[in-house]
């Protein structure tokens, strides 16, 4: 089997997986938030869905992906001086965009702004830390996190795809709350194209704590 090369500049095909990942979300009764992480040669790495209503609150698909990222980064399983690209349906959300600005050399691209943000949130979201300053620089000067170049045909799947989906997931969110699945792991449900990648991060990381006992 080929793995699929993705061209970079083809933003409408990189959000194709993170689209893939979203629909995986709704059959699981979470949002409809799907992303997906590209390496500088534009192989799909893995795909992350914002598993809020399984899994708990804080395992938004791209804070999954940043960290993986980071993990690789750490555990040399990924290189650290090329650019990923961290593609997303919608527009992500204070936290994970801290957290994925935090890594260096990662592109964030978003299908859908978010429906929720008013001017006051829109501003905090443009708020450019000093963290985020260097990483413009590393950029020659341009933003790390972005809306997509999509068609309107994609960008509408984006769109709806999460305004269809919500208003259920909203109204069963505290019910389904009290039955979260017990995942304490954020890697645990990030989808690996190459599926050695979690375990060789997990090799390092056992020999790390070995090393420390
Ligand atoms: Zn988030």
């Amino acid at each position: 089997m080929t793995a699929q090369v993705y061209d970079l500049r083809d933003e409408d095909s990189l959000m194709q997986p993170a689209l893939a990942a979203a629909a995986k979300a709704v059959s699981l009764h979470n949002y409809f938030i799907g992303g997906a992480l590209f390496d500088s040669a534009g192989h799909l790495v893995a795909q992350a869905y914002g598993a809020t209503v399984i899994a708990g609150e804080i395992f938004h698909g791209e804070t999954q992906l940043a960290v993986l990222l980071r993990a690789g980064r750490a555990s040399g399983v990924f290189p650290v001086d090329e650019w990923f690209t961290l593609v997303t349906t919608l527009q992500p959300c204070p936290q994970c965009r801290q957290i994925c600005i935090q890594q260096k050399k990662l592109l964030v691209l978003y299908g859908a702004p978010t429906p929720t943000s008013g001017a006051e949130l829109g501003d905090l979201l443009e708020t450019y830390t000093n963290t985020e300053k260097r990483r413009i620089e590393e950029n020659d000067g341009q933003p790390v996190v972005r809306p997509a170049n999509l068609s309107a045909v994609v960008r509408q799947q984006c769109v709806e795809g999460h305004r269809q989906h919500r208003n259920p997931v909203l109204r069963v969110l505290d019910e389904v709350s009290m039955g979260l699945m017990p995942f304490t792991d954020l890697l645990e449900l990030v989808e690996t194209t190459d599926p050695t990648v979690i375990p060789r991060i997990r090799a390092f990381q056992d020999k790390r704590r070995g090393e420390r006992v």
